[in-house]
């Protein structure tokens, strides 16, 4: 056990990675389009940024955290989640400052670390992309931020994702609705999961979040937010939902839908789809108009969300998305011998210094399991070199689809192997 991987994490190996590293880059893309830019933070942080901001009653902070006091006896945990440690650097960095460019957009890409029971798209070290965009109360700034990850699934040939949108409106209209919430769900609290029991006391709307079967249907008629919003709530909600209409992009609203973090207020939402019979949110987040304020930073707007690649990546597959990876070998050398070793070596590192990818034998294997490699590793070109070509100074270079074939000097080789390929085409 001890020697294997600790439970829930994974590793990733090439032919996955280049999956990973294309889906990574086609999100930088995207973001540099909107104008995000990079923030790099640290994996683990002290326990107090995330446990009050995140919440000290959600199953994050109560269940899944992975916090361990350090030599210095300093209470650390390991991020599970981006949005609480970009706020933190936002404030450490002053990024409030006024010369520094109002909305601050910054996007993440990493490793979370949460403490779950492992199934089908929930890991214990998982990958998260995210973003934050602070010093904007327009509601168009929600929507922008929304048509973003939309257009993410979008451009990737994604269907049947579903759009869930709700509002937690302010803190004036969620006290309204948390007082409605525990009058409708007292009556039936024996009826209710033992956890759940407890966040009616702690925070009712968490009942709203439970994956619990017999919460579920007790919160099937709770009383819904939208009846409960103040009229700037609820202006900011019907913007949104106006501006949404006007990028026509599809939504539901979904009044049972809280997140699992306490920082949010008005716009929440998230991106559900149906696998398997099982409804996987890939990606989730809203607008945290107190959190700057909580790390004491000036009262800033912030609006974001994480989107989980592990289920990004999970639903390509199953999509049968194939994503264009290239992989491509520009040239393989078969070797014949000792004599021709030291020449195969310079001659792959000429290529490869012109930009182009090549591989050579290294095992003085048979030339028949040499060109079977070739096939495989879809080379375009290939040669053989042997005693006698080393001799000579020059070599057949082949088509590997058409069989044409070139007769080729190495100092041609090495100085203009674009140009052969040009001729082979
Ligand atoms: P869920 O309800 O599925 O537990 P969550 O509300 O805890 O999700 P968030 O904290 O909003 O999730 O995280 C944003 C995204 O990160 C999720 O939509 C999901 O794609 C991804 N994610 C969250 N937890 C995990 C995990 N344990 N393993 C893999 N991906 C995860
Ligand atoms: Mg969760």
């Amino acid at each position: 056990m001890a020697l294997q991987k600790p439970k829930g994490t994974q590793d990733i190996l090439p032919a996955e990675a280049a999956k990973w590293q294309y889906v990574e880059e086609f999100v930088r893309q995207t973001f540099k389009r909107y104008r995000y830019g990079e923030i790099r933070t640290p994996m683990f942080e002290h326990y107090e940024v995330i446990s009050r901001s995140v919440g000290d009653t959600t199953d994050i902070v109560t269940k899944e955290m992975y916090d361990f006091y350090d030599k210095g006896e300093r209470h650390i945990t390991l991020r599970p989640e981006g949005t609480a440690p970009v706020v933190r650097s936002f404030v450490e960095n002053k990024l409030f400052a006024p010369e520094v460019q109002k909305p601050v957009k910054l996007y993440y890409i990493g490793s979370m670390f949460r403490y779950e029971r492992p199934q089908a798209g929930r890991l214990r070290e998982f990958h998260q992309v995210g973003v934050e965009a602070f010093g904007s109360v327009n509601p168009a700034t929600d929507v922008e931020t929304i048509a973003m990850a939309y257009q993410l699934f979008c451009d990737l040939g994604i269907k049947d994702i579903v759009l869930h949108l709700n509002t937690l409106g302010s803190p004036a209209s969620r006290a309204a609705y948390r007082q409605a919430l525990i009058d409708y769900l007292l009556p039936m609290k024996d009826q209710l999961s033992k956890d759940s029991q407890r966040r009616l006391e702690e925070n009712p709307l968490r009942v709203l979040d439970s994956k619990e079967k017999e919460d579920k249907q007790a919160v099937e008629n709770a009383p819904s937010i939208l009846d409960y919003l103040d009229a700037e709530s609820q202006a900011h909600f019907d913007a949104v939902r106006e501006m949404l209409e006007a990028l026509e992009i599809p939504y539901i609203i979904d009044t049972n839908m809280v997140r699992g973090l306490d920082y949010y207020n008005h716009t929440i939402f998230e991106f559900i789809t149906k696998m398997d019979q099982l409804e996987l949110t890939i990606c989730a987040g809203g607008r945290y108009d107190g959190l700057v304020e909580y790390f004491g930073g000036p009262a800033t707007p912030g609006f974001g969300f994480g989107l989980g690649l592990e289920r990004l990546l999970l639903i390509l597959d199953k999509q049968g998305i194939v994503l264009p990876i290239e992989d491509q070998l520009d040239l393989y050398i078969a070797v014949l011998g000792e004599a021709a070793n030291s020449k195969a070596l310079q001659l792959v590192q000429a290529v490869r210094q012109q930009g182009f990818s090549a591989e050579r034998d290294v095992l003085n294997r048979k030339i028949k399991a040499q060109f079977k490699s070739a096939d495989t590793f879809g080379a375009r070109t290939i040669l053989t070199l042997g005693e006698s070509e080393v001799e000579a100074g020059h070599v057949i270079l082949k088509n590997n689809q058409t069989r044409q074939e070139i007769e080729v000097s190495f100092e041609e080789l090495s100085t203009n192997f674009a140009g052969l390929l040009e001729q082979l085409q």
